[in-house]
């Protein structure tokens, strides 16, 4: 609307118009078709279902496709995964049911990480750090420990191996360089022979686990009890959550591996395996 030059109004000072309330605003004038209406984005994304937050994200990610038909389902998934299939035309979407209750623009990232990946492009960053923020909240953390807990499987074998107990091998580097101090946790040989996963810490079961390659008397026992070592340090030094990323190996950390005699060459034969 353009401005209006009024004319004086009449009687100004008029004793009942002193005292008039002042008019009602008048409504706004209708929408011209076609024009877009204002949004108020956070009451919009409270209000979206979960299948309409991805269908938004798609028209986002993908403006000139026409939206696919999309399904949303949470999952009772041990590890706190979500998967998106494309199958005849239809997206279907399954997400861990430890997410059923995220809010709105958690869920809202977790749709770009998805479809990103569906479409095969790269996802921004500010979406994944959305998403491991709130999974790193101390409350999600322990949501995700008690369920791996409740519903994982055992993935190792016993302390017994074949040539070593991993039980002598953590009590003897307890008292050679813990002071013995170091509560024993649960130890395991793996059931597979890895050479990429060495060893692992894995805090919700209290548990190391050790690669079976190293329950062979060709292999060095130095290899094993520096392995060993490594992941004793985990229980030492528990992991950072203080940012969206987990630093594992913080700086203490590596400083007292680096206190292990025959360091470099316990790295070495790891090489040789
Ligand atoms: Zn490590």
């Amino acid at each position: 609307m353009g401005d209006r030059v009024h004319s004086p109004a009449p009687n100004l000072f008029d004793d009942d118009t002193f005292f008039e309330r002042p008019a009602p605003e008048p409504a706004p004038p209708a929408a011209e078709p076609g024009a877009i209406r204002p949004v108020n984005l956070a009451s919009s994304l409270f209000f979206e279902s979960p299948a309409e937050i991805f269908a938004r994200v798609h028209r986002e990610l993908r403006p000139r496709t026409a939206i696919p038909s999309i399904e949303v389902n949470y999952k009772p998934f041990a590890d706190p995964n979500s998967r998106v299939r494309l199958e005849n035309g239809a997206i279907s979407v399954q997400i861990t049911d430890l997410l059923e209750g995220a809010p709105a623009p958690v869920t809202e990232a977790l749709a770009h990480i998805l479809l990103s990946k569906l479409y095969r492009k790269d996802i921004a960053p500010h979406h994944q750090h959305r998403y491991r923020l709130y999974l790193n909240r101390r409350d999600m953390r322990g949501k995700i420990d008690s369920t791996r807990q409740a519903r994982g499987r055992k993935t190792h074998k016993g302390p017994q191996g074949a040539v070593h107990h991993l039980e002598a091998v953590f009590e003897d580097l307890n008292t050679r360089y813990f002071g013995g101090m170091m509560l024993r946790p649960q130890l395991g040989w793996s059931h597979v022979r890895s050479r990429t996963r060495l060893g692992h810490f894995d805090p919700s079961h209290n548990m190391i686990m050790i690669s079976r390659i190293f329950d062979d008397d060709r292999v060095p026992l130095l290899a094993l009890e520096y392995v060993m070592f490594h992941e004793m340090l985990h229980l030492r030094y528990p992991v950072d959550h203080s940012g969206a990323r987990r630093c594992v190996h913080t700086p203490e950390f590596k400083a007292h591996e680096r206190q292990f005699p025959q360091f470099k060459e316990a790295k070495a034969l790891l090489r040789k395996l």
